[in-house]
């Protein structure tokens, strides 16, 4: 692990953030000299192509989804025939549906609570029946949840909407805490991954499992409640606490909007360093980071591009660093390890949702995910968040090597972010497959410096800004810990004679 080297980091993030790549956004230029740049790095190590047959990389086709907001109508029908036409922008607004030109639908209305199904705890779909019907549901989970990553999951609007399809609901409405809409007359529109005949959405968002869905506010809420006989202040508390308050509304409501779509093609990188064992270079430990980031935005100080250069070419810029390690180093993984460079993670988890649902290798024999996105090696890394670690044996993995070097492991001091579901690691996860992501901790050696308030200054001025650029604030020894780490992550599970297990009961494993 001293073969680590901090310049080789410092370098392949200098290129990748390069105002040539122009913020290496998926179907441009830039995106493509990243894509190039990984595979001319993998032919230097002698890592093999693993992407589609004979490949380095694996091309999946993005469609985006816009709506057209004039043909946008949303109505509320009661047991009389009174129709109340809904205001968009105003009522309502709706989501891009992946592959209906028109999406439409209308059925009774049914209030689902939060809209979550969590298994021997708590369910808002517990005596309703919301077949064919319209479900509406709040953001958010009610109180009770311990792990942080089951709060980001069950809050994650994308897993609300395919329990309730999966209840056989053909709308929602997801409403959201805020009185009424910032913008009435938004852009809106969505990418997804799609698969050759355009029947499959990849996506941590809607993936045109129902008919149609809407997002809504407050006052829309409130409107509902005042016709409902029920006491919404009184049903929020209820919810809250976990006492189950769904009921059918005395309405029905239905909405209808046109889509157009557009397509272009994307692609992972995907690298193999073969296993040594007879028997487990059968199983793959896959090690992701996404390749891509936002492109060109805003200007800041006259500065468009945004480089991502935490973001996540020092993400990628470590696994590249750990595929050297492998290939060049003494350490003959037994299992075999797929370095799997995504693209699209900011437009939705994409192009990893893709991957996980349909990797190079046979899905059963990936034994689990080391994901790696934004280090934020911006300190001296001294203790560890393994977000999701939690839910599987590779907590021990995990332990082994932070004891190894010397690092704290900690929980999670930001469950409100939703880190869990907002990377890579995920799109693993619900496709069964053990998956962490390691995330700084909050620990110094520095008597009284509060790291918590410097890393929030930093993301303030840095994450998903231009200036996030080689320019900006690099601890390389940090960067040269962090590839340590997850390096004999992967390492140790690679040697595990037994692979990785959810934890008993585990509510990710028995999906
Ligand atoms: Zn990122």
């Amino acid at each position: 692990m001293d073969q680590i080297d901090t310049t080789t980091i410092r370098n392949h993030i200098a290129y990748l953030a390069d105002d040539r790549l122009l913020g290496r956004k998926p179907g441009t230029e830039g995106y493509q000299l990243a894509v190039d740049y990984v595979i001319s790095e993998f032919k230097k190590m002698g890592v093999q192509p693993a992407g589609d047959p004979g490949q380095f990389t694996q091309k999946l086709i993005l469609q985006n989804t816009k709506v057209d907001n004039g043909s946008a109508k949303a109505f509320l029908s009661d047991t009389k025939g009174n129709v109340d036409s809904l205001g968009f922008g105003i009522d309502f607004l709706p989501y891009a549906h992946p592959f209906s030109e028109k999406a439409s639908g209308s059925g009774k209305l049914v209030f689902v609570g939060y809209g979550v199904d969590i298994p021997d705890f708590y369910s808002d779909y517990d005596g309703i029946d919301v077949s064919g019907k319209v479900v509406v549901f709040l953001a958010g989970v009610p109180d009770g949840i311990s792990a942080s990553t089951l709060i980001s999951h069950f809050s994650s609007a994308g897993n609300k909407m395919n329990i309730a399809a999966e209840k056989g609901a053909i709308g929602a409405v997801l409403v959201y805490p805020i009185n009424s809409f910032p913008n009435p007359n938004p852009t809106i529109q969505s990418t997804v991954g799609v698969n050759p005949e355009k029947t499959v959405a990849y996506s941590r968002g809607f993936n045109g499992n129902l008919d149609f869905a809407l997002t809504a506010n407050n006052s829309f809420l409130s409107q509902l409640f005042l016709n409902s006989g029920k006491n919404l202040t009184e049903t929020l508390t209820a919810l809250k606490s976990r006492k189950n308050s769904s009921f059918e509304f005395p309405f029905i409501l239905g909405a209808s909007y046109s889509n157009s779509f557009s397509q272009f093609e994307s692609e992972n990188v995907v690298g193999l360093i073969p296993g040594s064992d007879s028997r487990l270079k059968n199983e793959y430990v896959v090690h992701s980071a996404h390749l891509d980031h936002v492109g060109i935005g805003r200007a800041v100080n006259g500065d468009s591009i945004y480089n991502g250069a935490h973001d996540n070419a020092s993400g990628v810029a470590s696994l590249l660093e750990i595929a050297r390690i492998y290939t060049k180093g003494k350490a003959k993984p037994k299992r075999s390890v797929l370095i799997v460079l995504v693209t699209a993670e900011e437009m939705g988890l994409i192009g990893s949702a893709y991957f996980a649902s349909n990797p190079t290798v046979l899905k059963s024999a990936i034994v689990a995910n080391v994901n790696t996105d934004m280090p934020t090696v911006i300190a001296p890394l001294l203790s560890i968040v393994p977000l999701g670690a939690e839910h599987s044996s590779i907590m021990n993995n995990v332990k082994f090597a932070a004891d190894y070097l010397g690092l704290e492991v900690e929980g999670d001091p930001e469950p409100e972010q939703n880190r869990f579901v907002r990377s890579d690691q995920y799109s693993f996860v619900v496709n069964g497959i053990p998956a962490l992501h390691i995330k700084y901790g909050n620990k110094t050696n520095v008597p009284g410096f509060d790291m918590d308030a410097f890393i929030k200054t930093w993301r303030a001025k840095y994450y998903h800004q231009s200036a996030d650029g080689m320019d900006g604030i690099f601890d390389f020894g940090a960067a040269k810990t962090y590839v340590q780490l997850n390096f004999l992550i992967s390492y140790s599970i690679a040697q595990t004679a037994a692979r990785p297990e959810w934890n008993e009961g585990d509510l990710f494993g028995i999906k």
